[in-house]
């Protein structure tokens, strides 16, 4: 996705899912009395293990625990009373879903959410480590709260998510950023009561970041953001090890969730209301391949998707090697099940491809789609794709052209490669000057802008389904929302309409959204 289209896609106003807390005077105290060469001497050998791809790629299935015990201890549900939390959220999916979980936590806790960071007793700053640029708005922020934490000593200020996972980020924050209270990893959130409670009392700055990555919690309080779509995951981690990226040793190994915690929660969301889930994962095509007791696929899984009487169910992301043709068989079904599918595919090039770990060729995506769009022929294609990854040629990006034409991709996601400590493709030398990246950035880009105002061109006079999601950010009187194949409608309606499908004519095509009017009568009573 680019710039534009990331901007279009924000303006769609919607509830923030603040965070909070409290601590003491003692809190710069103890940051000030402490060096941080203890600190890391401390926490580093107890409870830290950088992330180590031998290791990671020597995980063992049978380490998998599912933990349906979650609570709040008693001495800290109350201790949030009056007092409020803010959560920042960067990066995919995963990470807004995590936010959600935490705030269900804090929540549960007494804590009440808040948009200011003024107001805030506790902020948290839920990380994305995918790119270099992710990590630096990151670093700019905390730097952005000292002031704050200086003027409100009771401030807690903590990191989580993927970078908390890096050492070289834990390192940085001790050793420069003493005003950070909290660090806690990927596999640490159900600790949250316990480590705010230490962040509170306690006086050094507080660590923990697991590299064991084995459980699954099940119960864990969530807080989600709406009433109209759900986020649900249904395995987490990754063991693609594609060379490029972190996420295998940010998120563990894969492992999923039973398929009667994920059909249960799904039923659970449909009676409350809710008209949309997106199952979550990294790559949820490998879902189900860590049972050692049953045979359960993604497939089956979708199956059972398709029987619950909620409109929408989409899902993300799906890596092309494990799509298979039972998968296609019951997408075909439609249904809730809905007709876009977002399929990453990186590179066009075959070569690259192998260079990415990726354990597909150009040819065989191709297949794949084929195969996609025999049995699904109304379908909606969307993808990743990174350009420069080290060494690319000329010739292969042209490969990723010729590619994105043939496949019509409506939209993509479109990154420079950013090298990532430890991973192997960061250990390469690479010959592209950052100057040819961007230039084959900016190309891509406008192929794909081409592409998707095309396909917008051909909803003008048709009539769309759309979930309206709430009024348009830009002028309260538009309704926003987005219809089956993901395009974002914005339209004139009675504010009555928001969270409910209704149709809406298209008037007029832009290169990412649509403009319409509401067809009155058919106002879905659910
Ligand atoms: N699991 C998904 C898959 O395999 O398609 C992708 C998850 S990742 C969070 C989202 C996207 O970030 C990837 O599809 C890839 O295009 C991009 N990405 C990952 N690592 C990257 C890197 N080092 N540099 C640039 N883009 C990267
Ligand atoms: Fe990263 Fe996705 Fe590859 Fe896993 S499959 S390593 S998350 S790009």
């Amino acid at each position: 996705m680019n710039e534009q289209q990331r901007k279009e896609q924000s303006q769609i106003k919607q509830t923030d899912h603040p965070t909070d807390g409290k601590s003491g005077k003692d809190n710069i105290e103890r940051i000030k009395s402490t060096t941080s060469d203890e600190m890391i001497a401390k926490y580093f050998q107890t409870s830290y293990q950088p992330p180590d791809i031998k290791k990671a790629r020597k995980r063992r299935k049978e380490d998998v625990q599912f933990h349906y015990d979650f609570s709040i201890p008693e001495d800290m549900a109350n201790i949030g009373k009056g007092k409020k939390f803010l959560i920042r959220t960067y990066g995919c999916q995963m990470n807004e879903h995590d936010t959600e979980v935490m705030a269900g936590i804090l929540t549960e806790m007494g804590y009440e959410s808040t948009a200011d960071t003024n107001e805030a007793d506790i902020i948290l700053l839920n990380t994305c480590a995918i790119r270099e640029n992710a990590e630096n708005k990151v670093f700019g922020e905390i730097g952005h709260l000292k002031p704050l934490k200086l003027e409100k000593p009771d401030l807690i200020l903590g990191v989580c998510g993927c970078m908390s996972q890096e050492e070289s980020v834990v390192n940085r924050i001790l050793e420069k950023h003493h005003h950070v209270d909290l660090i806690f990893g990927t596999h640490n959130i159900h600790r949250l009561p316990h480590l705010v409670k230490e962040a509170m009392f306690g006086k050094a700055q507080v660590v923990e970041v697991w590299s064991k990555e084995g459980d699954i919690i099940e119960n864990l309080p969530k807080a989600r953001n709406g009433k109209i779509k759900a986020w649900v995951n249904i395995m987490y981690g990754c063991d693609k090890f594609c060379t490029y990226c972190i996420v295998p040793m940010t998120r563990g190994k894969e492992r999923s969730r039973r398929p009667e915690d994920i059909i249960q929660e799904v039923r659970h969301l449909a009676s409350q209301g809710y008209q949309e889930i997106t199952l979550l994962g990294q790559n949820v095509n490998a879902y189900g391949k860590d049972f050692e007791d049953m045979e359960y696929t993604f497939g089956d899984l979708m199956d059972d998707m398709h029987k619950i009487d909620i409109p929408r169910v989409r899902f993300t992301t799906s890596h092309p090697r494990d799509f298979d043709d039972h998968l296609i068989e019951v997408l075909a079904k439609g249904g809730n099940l809905l007709d876009h599918i977002h399929l990453p595919v990186q590179s066009g090039s075959s070569e690259i491809l192998k260079k990415m770990n990726r354990k597909y060729s150009r040819e065989e995506y191709l297949e794949l789609v084929r195969k996609i769009k025999e049995a699904i022929p109304n379908v909606t294609l969307t993808t990743d794709i990174i350009v420069g990854f080290p060494n690319e040629t000329e010739e292969q990006f042209e490969e990723t052209m010729t590619l994105v034409e043939e496949v019509g991709f409506e939209a993509a996601y479109t990154f420079i490669y950013s090298p990532r400590e430890g991973t192997p493709a960061a250990r390469k030398k690479d010959d592209v000057p950052e100057e040819v990246k961007k230039q084959r950035l900016y190309r891509l880009n406008e192929l794909v802008n081409k592409q998707s105002a095309k396909s917008m061109k051909s909803y003008e006079n048709k009539v769309v389904k759309v979930l309206v999601e709430g009024e348009s950010k830009k002028d309260p009187n538009v309704l926003a929302g987005y219809t089956e194949k993901n395009k974002l409608v914005n339209f004139k309606g009675p504010k009555s309409a928001i969270g409910h499908i209704v149709e809406v004519k298209v008037t007029e095509a832009k290169t990412w959204s649509l403009n319409g009017e509401m067809v009155e009568k058919t106002v879905e009573v659910n």
